[in-house]
């Protein structure tokens, strides 16, 4: 039976849930037009197998890394999400904070929703991991919990044993409730779902499921349908629990060194609609097509969770949940790690949990200049000292950001929450991090330059010299022999030249 613990630091912030987890999920409306970017996960981005002016159905593979097959790169599919035809291949904006555009293959629907024909392993249990593993990376499912890693990568692991198999149900994060809902609405999913995961790791002996103690529903809803293998735990709702290091410690005492993968200490960790989504792809043969999204925040009329099509354009499904006066900001994401988009215009993507359209009142007043109180550093879950890190950043002095373990830093802007002088920390880490990751590629590019230069260069010498050992060579010799020597060379080219035509 497992015993959760607390880990150091963290915030207790207002949670807001209750705005959007009243209610049940709701089917999102079929939207005129699809955009679907090429890159909507951690990984190298796909290419359109797709032509403008083809008919596509729902469910088809319209772009595949490399254009053929993502099984065996850290990457995934892009399906489409409705019946149509593709009518442009073209940069649109993604979301991203600097509203930056990115290559999109954008479907214009034909209200129809006509499904490719599916094709699911319903006896999933006698066929081997491998086929099964292929099947969900054919399907395009990645982490739905908001990392967008995909998951058929952290199925294969064939450098370490993986026993214990810990489903992520925690959503810590304040507004966002499309966990909660979905455990409540569909734990017999989210079980099957496990049963699938478990048989393609193979020697799974333990699995968790994880779910915060400000979710009762949710939890009791899952103690019902689980089965047996499957321990259901409540764990103390403190921010950042959903984080994988945080939880794991909090499970099995076990605490990720730096760098350090929780598959390397035998765990493997799944969020819940992930889970899901890898049930409907092997028993419905359903591809990743949809997902949940709340939409919340004090500027909607109606907050609520829907199953929106991916490639729906935001403004559509906030239209759907009603607009009220005042509206401020929209963030994607939660207000900790979420980031704030200049327009509604963009997709919903395979990361989108949330959608948060908020009113000046819910926002943080302006930034003012760091009274070194030290609050950040009582919150760090990492133990890092946030101040230093913001002043590192701040005089661009990435060696020393480096120095104090910025890459350590799992941006969960628990010390941004309390800084009283509103510094929105993460923002300079995140820029410090791009830096420093920036830095270190131009100077791998230059090495290589440097170290091409100096081997031609050396080459170069060498060949000089031995040309010049040759020469003094020849002066030394006396008449007859150079002639010899001379002689030798034009039958070694004849020969060369002979041979060359033969073959
Ligand atoms: S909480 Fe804010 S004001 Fe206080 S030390 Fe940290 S960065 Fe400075
Ligand atoms: S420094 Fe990073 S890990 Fe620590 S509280 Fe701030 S965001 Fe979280």
């Amino acid at each position: 039976m497992t015993q959760p613990c607390l880990f150091q630091g963290g915030i207790k912030p207002d949670e807001h849930k209750s705005l959007s987890n009243q209610t049940p999920i709701v089917q999102g409306k079929l939207p005129p037009l699809l955009i679907l970017p090429l890159l909507q996960h951690i990984g190298a981005p796909t290419e359109p197998i797709v032509k403008v002016g083809e008919q596509v159905l729902k469910g088809q593979i319209i772009a595949h890394c490399n254009g053929k097959d993502c099984r065996f790169i850290i990457s995934t599919p892009i399906h489409a999400s409705s019946s149509g035809t593709v009518i442009a291949i073209e940069p649109r904006a993604v979301p991203h904070p600097s509203g930056l555009t990115a290559p999109c293959i954008v479907i214009k629907t034909d209200g129809q929703d006509k499904w490719i024909e599916r094709l699911p392993l319903t006896h999933y249990s006698d066929l081997t991991h491998d086929v099964v593993r292929n099947h969900i990376a054919n399907a395009g499912i990645v982490g739905l919990g908001g990392a967008g890693f995909p998951t058929h990568i952290k199925l294969t692991h064939d450098s370490y044993f993986i026993d214990t198999l810990i489903i992520n149900g925690v959503e810590c994060e304040p507004y966002i409730t499309c966990n909660d809902r979905l455990m409540r609405e569909h734990p017999d999913e989210i079980i099957a779902g496990i049963q699938i995961l478990m048989h393609v790791l193979g020697g799974v002996k333990r699995c968790v499921i994880a779910v915060e103690d400000n979710k009762q529903e949710a939890y009791l809803a899952l103690l019902e349908a689980a089965k047996e293998q499957v321990e259901v735990v409540q764990v103390p709702t403190q921010y950042p629990m959903g984080d994988e290091c945080q939880l794991i410690q909090v499970l099995t005492g076990k605490e990720l060194g730096h760098n350090q993968l929780p598959a390397s200490i035998g765990i493997v960790v799944h969020n819940v609609e992930t889970t899901r989504a890898v049930y409907r792809a092997v028993q419905l043969g359903q591809p990743l097509v949809s997902r949940i999204v709340t939409i919340t925040g004090n500027a909607i009329e109606k907050p609520q969770n829907l199953e929106v099509l991916l490639g729906t354009p935001m403004h559509i499904v906030i239209d759907q949940c009603g607009r009220q006066d005042g509206i401020e900001r929209l963030i994607m994401g939660g207000p900790m790690m979420g980031f704030a988009l200049p327009n509604d215009e963009m997709p919903i993507i395979k990361t989108t949990n949330c959608l948060i359209l908020s009113r000046a009142d819910e926002l943080p007043p302006l930034q003012m200049p760091c009274i070194r109180c030290g609050a950040c550093v009582q919150v760090c879950p990492i133990n890092l000292l946030p101040q230093q890190l913001y002043w590192y950043a701040k005089a661009k002095d990435f060696k020393k950001a480096k120095d104090y373990h910025i890459f350590d830093c799992i941006e969960c802007g628990s010390c941004a929450y309390v800084c009283p002088s509103h510094i929105p920390l993460v923002a300079y880490y995140r820029y410090v991090k791009a830096e420093i990751r920036a830095n270190l590629h131009e100077h791998k590019k230059a090495e290589i330059v440097k170290r091409r230069y100096e081997f031609r260069t050396f080459r170069m010498k060498r060949d000089q010299a031995e040309k010049e050992a040759r020469f003094e060579r020849l002066k030394t010799v006396s008449k007859v022999d150079k002639e010899a020597i001379i002689k030798a060379a034009v039958k070694r080219a004849k020969e060369l030249k002979f041979n060359n035509t033969r073959n």
